[in-house]
C-alpha cells in the first residue's frame, strides 16, 4: 500500500507554519507498514488542489488530506475532493448537532458559514471531531482510499488515531498482515557511525526492516516486520535484535523507547545505590533529567549548581589554586571536574557523584574553546573517572549532549560493575 499526504494551506507555502501534520502522519503510516512516497503541500486554491488530488490518486492508493475544512471561504478541501470523485456534499446530522450545541452552550449566534464544517461527501464515513468542530471523512472509491482531516494538530491527531486508523485497517489493509516493531535505543554513538556499523544489514534489509533515526544525544533504531502472529514476528525481531546488539553491545541500553536516564534510575534503584551531582555549564539540566523519572527519589539524593567559581569554592571546596591564577588549570578542566564529582559525593554521602564543567558558548571562556566539556564520575571506594568531551553545536545542543554523554558513561560504569560482580559471583 502506498500513501500520499496532501497538506492544504497557503500559510504552509508562505512558511508561516511548519508542516508537522505530515511528519506525524508519515511516522504513523510507516508504523502501520504503509509506504509514503510523496508529501505534497498545496495552497488554498481550488484548481491547484484538484490538480494535486488528481496526481496523487494516480500514484498512491491512500490519499490523506489535512487542513482547509474550517468554516471560511478559503476552506476548500472537501469541495475539491467532492469534485474529484464526482459526488455531492451533504450536511452530516450528528456533526451539525455538535456545532449547534457548541454555539448554544456559549450563547453565541452561529453564523451560516459554520454549517460548512458539518459537510461530508455522499457515501463517505464521517469522522467525528472530538476536539474541534469540523467533521472529517473517509471514503473508498474505485482503487483509492481518501481521508480528510482537520488542520489543527490537536484535532488531527486524535481523529487520525481513533477514527481514521481503524477505518484504514478495516477497509484498506484487509489483506495485509499486521506489522510489529521493536525500538532499540543507543547512546554514546552518533547516527552516522551507528549506520556504518549496520550498513550491510540495512542495505540488505527486506525483513525485518531497519530504520535508524537520531535525537539529541541518542539514536533510535526501529526494526519492523509483518507476520501472521505476534510470536512469529517476535522470533524474527529478536533474531535481528541479537545481530544488532552483538555489533553495538557497548551502546545499546534498551530494547524499548525510553531515555537512558530511565534505565539508570531503574538500575540504581534496584541495586540500592545513590547518586548526587555538581553542575556548572548545564545549570541543573542533568538533575532535571534524572528527577523527571518517576522513582528517582529512591536513588537521587540531591546536588549543587555551582555556576560561578565562587560557588565552586564555597559550596564544593574546590581549591582556589585550581580555579584562579596564571598556572591554574581553571574551572573548565579535568582537575576541577574530578574535585567536583568527589566532593559532591562526599558532602551528600552518596555512592556516586557526577560533575559537569565546560564551555557551552557562544564565545570562549578561560581562553578555552566552545564545546570543551569535562564530566566526572566519582564512586565510593573507586578511582574517579574524568572524560574530556569536544562537542559541536550551539549552546543548547552542547548542554544536552554533555548531559547525555555523562549519563552514557555512568550507564557503562554500572553495566561493567554488574559484569564484574556477576563474574566474581560465578567464580565463587
Ligand atoms: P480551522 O477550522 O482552524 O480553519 P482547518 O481544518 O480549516 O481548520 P486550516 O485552516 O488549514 O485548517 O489550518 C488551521 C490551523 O491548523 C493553522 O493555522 C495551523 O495552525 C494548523 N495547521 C494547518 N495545517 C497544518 C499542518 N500541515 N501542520 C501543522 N499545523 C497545521
Ligand atoms: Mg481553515
Amino acid at each position: 500500500m502506498k500513501a500520499e499526504i496532501i497538506a492544504v494551506g497557503t500559510e504552509l507555502l508562505l512558511g508561516q507554519i511548519v508542516n508537522t501534520n505530515a511528519q506525524y502522519l508519515s511516522q504513523e503510516l510507516a508504523a502501520m507498514g504503509i509506504d509514503v512516497y510523496y508529501q505534497t503541500v498545496v495552497g488554498d486554491n481550488a484548481s491547484r488542489l484538484q490538480g494535486a488530488i488528481e496526481l496523487a490518486s494516480q500514484r498512491a492508493d491512500i490519499l490523506i488530506l489535512t487542513g482547509g475544512i474550517g468554516p471560511t471561504q478559503d476552506d476548500l478541501t472537501k469541495d475539491a475532493l467532492a469534485a474529484h470523485v464526482g459526488r455531492s456534499l451533504h450536511i452530516d446530522r450528528l456533526a451539525m448537532d455538535q456545532i449547534e450545541r457548541f454555539f448554544a452552550g456559549r450563547g453565541i449566534n452561529m453564523t451560516e458559514n459554520n454549517r460548512r464544517q458539518a459537510l461530508v461527501i455522499d457515501g463517505s464515513t464521517p469522522l467525528p471531531n472530538e476536539t474541534g468542530l469540523a467533521v472529517g471523512l473517509a471514503l473508498a472509491q474505485e482503487d483509492n482510499f481518501y481521508i480528510v482531516l482537520p488542520g489543527p494538530p490537536k484535532e488531527l491527531k486524535p481523529m487520525f488515531d481513533q477514527q481514521a486508523k481503524p477505518w484504514l485497517l478495516q477497509h484498506a489493509l484487509t489483506d495485509e498482515m499486521p506489522i510489529y516493531s521493536k525500538m532499540l535505543k543507543f547512546a554514546g554513538i552518533g547516527e552516522s557511525l551507528l549506520e556504518d556499523r549496520l550498513l550491510d544489514l540495512i542495505d540488505g534489509q527486506t525483513d525485518p526492516t531497519i530504520a535508524p533515526y537520531a535525537k539529541e544525544g541518542e539514536v533510535t533504531v526501529r526494526i519492523s516486520t509483518k507476520a501472521p502472529t505476534e510470536q512469529e514476528a517476535m522470533e524474527k525481531l529478536n533474531a535481528m535484535q541479537g545481530q544488532i546488539q552483538s555489533r553495538l553491545a557497548d551502546h545499546m541500553y534498551a530494547s524499548m523507547d525510553v531515555p537512558i536516564e530511565r534505565i539508570i534510575v531503574d538500575m540504581m534503584a534496584d541495586r540500592g545505590i545513590t547518586l548526587s551531582a555538581a553542575e556548572s555549564c548545564t545549570g541543573g539540566m542533568l538533575m532535571e533529567s534524572i528527577t523527571s523519572i518517576p522513582g528517582s527519589a529512591t536513588m537521587f539524593v540531591g546536588g549543587i549548581v555551582c555556576y560561578s567559581n565562587e560557588m565552586k569554592e564555597k559550596l564544593l571546596h574546590v581549591p582556589h589554586a585550581l580555579l584562579e591564577g596564571d598556572d591554574a588549570p581553571g574551572a573548565v578542566s579535568a582537575e576541577v571536574a574530578e574535585v567536583l564529582a568527589e566532593n559532591v559525593r562526599m558532602i551528600t554521602d552518596s555512592d556516586f557523584g557526577l560533575s559537569v564543567t565546560g564551555v557551552a558558548g557562544p564565545g570562549y571562556s578561560e581562553r578555552k574553546p566552545v564545546g570543551l566539556v569535562y564530566v566526572g564520575i566519582a564512586q565510593r571506594g573507586q578511582k574517579t573517572e574524568v572524560f574530556e568531551l569536544k562537542l559541536n553545536g550551539n549552546r543548547e545542543t552542547i548542554r544536552v549532549r554533555s548531559v547525555k554523554t555523562l549519563l552514557y558513561r555512568l550507564w557503562q560504569r554500572l553495566v561493567s560493575t554488574d559484569r564484574a560482580t556477576g563474574e566474581s559471583k560465578d567464580q565463587v
